[in-house]
């Protein structure tokens, strides 16, 4: 999706944002499933403000287990985009648009937890048989489980 930056005025304006999942968003076992983001832009001067706020979905696996989860991750990020050649900032604009792409993108990869769990208290799998622990005991030693 792209804004506009002539069209960006000093009062707030909200959109809901458009994105095509490509699917290389995250590393494997880990895909992007949906979005429900909201943008909501401004300028300062020249200073851009865009706020997204709204859910990722996240198709993973747990860390421990390897069963297979939906992640709902609760977004709020707020970025300050300057004008091209702005020293010492993070973010820049030019031309006349700004590809909000780029920022759904970051998004996603910014606000993955780094450990991805089904239940804190996944018990994984038993490093004899690869059984499920949290499905029940599988009858192996109790002394060759993690
Ligand atoms: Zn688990
Ligand atoms: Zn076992």
């Amino acid at each position: 999706m792209l804004v506009n930056i002539s069209e960006i005025t000093e009062s707030i304006t909200s959109k809901k944002v458009e994105y095509e999942i490509v699917g290389d968003e995250l590393s494997e076992p880990s895909a992007l499933k949906a979005q429900d983001l909201t943008l909501s832009y401004y300028r300062a001067g020249e200073t851009i403000c865009f706020r997204f706020t709204g859910t990722v979905t996240v198709d993973s696996v747990c860390d421990r287990c390897l069963d297979e989860l939906e992640l709902e991750l609760d977004i709020d990020e707020d970025y300050y985009i300057f004008p091209e050649n702005t020293p010492d900032v993070d973010y820049f604009y030019s031309g006349e648009f700004i590809d909000v792409d780029e920022y759904v993108r970051e998004i996603v990869v910014m606000n993955m937890p780094g450990k991805v769990l089904c239940d804190e208290e996944c018990k994984g799998l038993c490093s004899k048989c690869g059984a499920n622990l949290n499905y029940g005991d599988c009858g192996c030693d109790a002394g060759d489980k993690f």
